[in-house]
């Protein structure tokens, strides 16, 4: 981004006289104080702390100037400062006046599961016709959208932008934010069930998403999902499906799977087999919904499969690491629920080897007063004759642990509690033989990654 001050004092609508400051180039936005570009405009959010208390620590570090919200005690005069009811409200709105004068086309994605995965395979479809901008990590919320949109490059042509949600409104509200083209929903599951309730409340809150979806724009979701397929019909844009079934515009004809990558052919385009170099076949949904929205764009299916040939892919994703000893290591351990566990299980199991397959499973949180049920719940993706050993830890994990006591003896059968870590590291690499695989699971509140560097 590159704006002068006064133009984005006009753009928040800056309560003080800032014609001394109207020509100081500012090139980007920041609200973290440690972390900003030379050229920066400090937006002090709260936080646990004020951001107030961070301006003059940004603009040793390069800020340029800052915003100052209203009420918030004398406002300094020997800075460059930009006086401004809200500065939460005031990013959000800079962003907006950002997005309409760039004026890219926008894809915004939501999903229980996949949406960092879709957006990086659809900027990665996208970008070889277009100029595209995609949200960086997984900078997904109210802060997080308008950052990503304050960081694309004046010549973007398409805006790639995640959207999470965990509370009903907040799709409303970034949905109307971007006015997209075209809003996904790659599938409902049950994240954040603890707020919700119930799926269908769930279902609920992501058809948001539509809410600002512009009048020419189009829908796009899995049309295997009757709680969808239902909601999409008060939807008046054109709509498109993809998914498994015939009756989905686009779906996957055959799907081939390897220790490394998940295959398939579509029925639009039966001559091209679409590579994902992920495993989970849940990959080849994240995959449909980026060809339905590459159809959108007019990229051929032979252009979109080949852009699968260099996908750019956000880092943590389920992903083969070696260990120690020689084992392979499949590691998942940004985050969990039971949709994703079975998943990625079935993907787990269908792995050759020569040794056992171990399944370390930490607790997924934010599963509210189910969370116990749903723990039970993952019972069914056990076998013992293709998973041999087994290790939960967290308190959650009591409830599978139960469950799982008529199929595995105690000799392959392990509880830990979050703070038995090394405990449960003694264990592994007493029993780990370098040729088993092992799969290592759970939300990133159980802190598996450090369980998972011991066994590297
Ligand atoms: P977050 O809410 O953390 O931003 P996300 O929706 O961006 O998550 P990804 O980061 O793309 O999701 O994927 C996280 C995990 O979810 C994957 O490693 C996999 O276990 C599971 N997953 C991804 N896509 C799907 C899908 N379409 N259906 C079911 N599970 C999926
Ligand atoms: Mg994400």
């Amino acid at each position: 981004m590159k704006m002068q001050l006064g133009e984005i004092a006009r753009a928040v609508s800056a309560q003080n006289d800032t014609s001394n400051w109207d020509e100081i180039e500012v090139s980007s936005v920041a609200f973290d104080s440690r972390h900003l570009d030379s050229g920066a405009l400090f937006v002090p959010l709260e936080g646990e702390r004020d951001g107030h208390e961070f301006v003059q620590g940004a603009l040793k570090n390069g800020a340029v100037a800052t915003l100052w919200k209203a009420d918030h005690g004398a406002v300094p005069t020997d800075i460059p400062v930009l006086v401004v009811e809200d500065p939460l409200k005031s990013l959000q709105a800079l962003s907006k006046y950002y997005l309409l004068k760039i004026n890219p086309k926008v894809v915004a994605i939501t999903g229980s599961n996949g949406k960092t995965t879709t957006k990086d395979m659809v900027a990665s479809v996208l970008a070889t016709q277009f100029n595209v901008t995609k949200t960086k990590d997984n900078f997904n919320n109210e802060i997080g959208v308008p950052v990503t949109i304050l960081s694309m490059e004046s010549n973007t042509e398409i805006m790639v932008i995640e959207m999470g949600m965990d509370r009903p409104g907040q799709l409303d509200f970034l949905s109307k934010l971007v006015s997209p083209d075209v809003a996904v929903i790659t599938m409902i599951g049950e994240a954040h069930i603890e707020f919700f309730g119930t799926r269908d409340k769930i279902a609920d809150a992501k058809m948001e998403i539509t809410h600002g979806l512009k009048e020419d724009g189009t829908f796009i979701y899995d049309g295997d999902e009757p709680l969808l397929t239902e909601r999409a019909k008060q939807i008046d844009q054109r709509q498109m499906t993809f998914g498994r079934q015939e009756t989905d515009d686009i779906y996957s004809t055959s799907i081939q799977t390897t220790d490394t990558q998940t295959s398939f052919t579509t029925n639009q385009a039966p001559d091209e087999t679409v590579v994902v170099p992920m495993i989970g076949d849940y990959n080849v949904n994240n995959a449909l919904a980026a060809l339905s929205v590459a159809k959108i764009f007019h990229i051929s299916p032979k252009a979109a499969t080949d852009a699968f040939k260099d996908l750019n892919l956000t880092k943590n994703r389920a992903e083969w690491v070696p260990g120690a000893t020689g084992e392979r290591i499949l590691s998942d351990v940004y985050n969990s629920n039971p949709t994703a566990v079975k998943e990625v299980m079935a993907a787990f199991t269908k792995v050759a080897t020569e040794g056992q397959r171990r399944v370390v499973l930490g607790d997924m949180l934010e599963l509210g007063n189910e969370s116990d049920d749903l723990h039970a719940s993952l019972k069914s993706a056990f076998d013992p004759k293709l998973i041999q050993d087994v290790y939960l830890v967290g308190p959650h994990m009591h409830a599978l642990y139960s469950a799982l006591q008529d199929l595995y003896d105690s000799d392959h059968l392990h509880l830990y509690e979050t703070d038995q870590q090394a405990k449960l590291i003694a264990q592994l690499q007493a029993d780990i033989k370098p040729t088993d695989i092992v799969l290592i699971k759970g939300s990133h509140g159980i802190h598996l990654e450090d369980v998972l560097a011991a066994l590297q």
